[in-house]
């Protein structure tokens, strides 16, 4: 018997979606660089289904079923390129691989393009969800041919995690969208967590509240709206006591790490034009965060007397925050979709935008319920040009924007840093404003740089003669 799929690369994300390929009754080729975790991973779970274990590119070629359908699963970058140059040679026309692993998805371009070009389909496919994901059910974005998606669409979306009966797999679009919409996924991911983040310090640092009492609102915000994996865990984490008898989140040093995909989605988002200032912030809280010896030097740094809230605010203050985190959170998801659409138009992919929200809604880090209300209001206006113009989102952001302000300007009053909230707001007010200070800017360019500016009143390009002394002005 021959395996319909193979899986190179067996650490623990190979080894995990091996597994649960082979729980889902496929019989699964398996290889690594080096033998031993083929070996090992044979003996350790040999049981949970079928697998043919080979020891050479050849063997497991050989192994599979055609169209053959190759999942490297390896250390993004070089490595990857390397396992692509072993396979592809023995492949025949028609064959598939498949990239798991978490490439740029330029680097996916260029792959696909080259492999097509040896009659070989290349599906560069998001996988979110951890290891955890890779064994019970991931989200799943494939990118790359139609036609692949064909013989690999089945499989993907048997080993899926399942809301609501459908599979948290689609096929995304052409060569590189299915990487270009988990680095987005990745983004948002960012943003909501830094979010969050910015309520906890709130809730500590303005109300007073204790880990253990945040840990509670938490609780409480995860029956309504925000219902989300990312609350959830907050909680759990939140609600920790160390061994040493403090909280948690007091014994870990609060410096946050990054693995990169943040800052590809910022640097792309540059890239298009695209105002994510959401997601940069939340890269940017990071880096500074991570900044030991400047934060060192800047310690003592005067702030404002703090005299934390009393009274009505303070009785108010966890549903204002609950508020502002529900409108930000909006501003961040609308920013990264109107990402998505920029990578579609860029590189002319066609992205259904409510799909994209269905598959997050299992699997994945940002799962949470209120991605159906992104898919409804995709459905509702395929074009629509921001969610926050949406029924639904409009009038609830609508609704939060007092509260909204007020915890903003509370923080600012007490001198708590929320980047997040603060940079969602000031798109929210950019966004909806009926004048910007645009216009003074287009005017500095024109006066140091001849740069021209458009009129509001005529078209065409002007320029004001601004050493003249009667500043006329010119067509351009
Ligand atoms: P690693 O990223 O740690 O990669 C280890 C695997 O890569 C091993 O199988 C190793 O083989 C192989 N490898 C490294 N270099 C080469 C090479 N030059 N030629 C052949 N094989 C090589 O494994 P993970 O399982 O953590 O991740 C796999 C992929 O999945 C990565 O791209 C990662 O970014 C992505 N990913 C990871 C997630 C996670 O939570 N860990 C989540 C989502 C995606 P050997 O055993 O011989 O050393």
């Amino acid at each position: 018997k021959k395996a319909s799929i193979g899986v190179t690369g067996l650490a623990v994300m190979g080894r995990n979606l091996a597994r649960n390929l082979a729980r889902h009754g496929h019989t699964v080729a398996l290889h690594n660089r080096s033998e031993e975790r083929t070996r090992k991973l044979v003996e350790e779970f040999g049981d949970e289904g079928e697998f043919i274990p080979a020891y050479s590119a050849r063997e497991f070629v050989d192994a599979l079923e055609r169209p053959r359908q190759i999942v490297i699963m390896v250390k993004a970058g070089g490595p990857t390129d390397a396992v692509i140059e072993e396979f592809a040679p023995l492949l025949e026309q028609g064959d598939v691989i498949i990239d798991a692993g978490n490439a740029h998805f330029a680097d996916t371009r260029r792959r696909e393009k080259a492999l097509r070009e040896r009659g070989l389909h290349f599906v560069g496919s998001g996988v979110s969800g951890g290891e955890e994901g890779a064994l019970h059910g991931p989200s799943i974005m494939p990118g790359g041919s139609k036609e692949s998606y064909q013989s690999l669409g089945p499989l993907f979306e048997d080993i899926s995690a399942k809301v609501d009966g459908e599979p948290c797999c689609t096929h995304i679009g052409a060569d590189g969208a299915g990487h270009f919409v988990k680095m987005v996924h990745n983004g948002i991911e960012y943003a909501d967590m830094q979010l969050i983040a910015e309520s906890f310090d709130l809730l500590r640092g303005a109300a007073g509240y204790a880990p253990a009492e945040i840990a509670d609102v938490f609780r409480t915000w995860n029956t309504g709206r925000l219902d989300s994996y990312l609350i959830e865990i907050t909680s759990e984490v939140l609600k920790h006591v160390d061994a040493s008898g403090s909280p948690f989140v007091d014994v870990v040093e609060d410096a946050a790490e990054q693995k990169g995909t943040g800052r590809w989605t910022v640097q792309i988002g540059l890239d298009l034009g695209v105002p994510i200032s959401g997601i940069a912030e939340a890269v940017f809280a990071r880096s500074l965060s991570g900044s030991k010896p400047l934060r060192e030097a800047a310690r003592g740094l005067g702030g404002p007397s703090r005299a934390p809230l009393s009274g009505a605010a303070l009785e108010t203050f966890a549903d204002d925050v609950e508020q502002a985190l529900y409108a930000s959170k909006v501003v961040a998801y609308a920013q990264g979709f109107n990402q998505i659409q920029a990578g579609a138009a860029e590189y002319g992919w066609d992205i259904d935008l409510g799909r994209v929200a269905a598959i997050w809604r299992g699997g994945c880090i940002i799962r949470a319920k209120f991605l159906n209300d992104i898919t409804s209001a995709y459905a509702e206006e395929p074009a629509l040009p921001t969610l926050l113009t949406s029924g639904g989102f409009r009038k609830a952001v609508e609704d939060a924007q007092d509260s909204w302000r007020s915890v903003i300007s509370t923080a600012v009053r007490l001198g708590i840093p929320t980047p997040g909230f603060s940079t969602a707001l000031a798109y929210y007010d950019g966004l909806r404003a009926d004048r910007l200070p645009a216009a003074l800017v287009q005017g500095q360019r024109d006066f140091f740089g001849a740069h021209t500016y458009r009129r509001v009143d005529r078209e065409g390009s002007f320029h004001t003669l601004w050493a003249a002394e009667d500043r006329s002005e010119v067509d351009a």
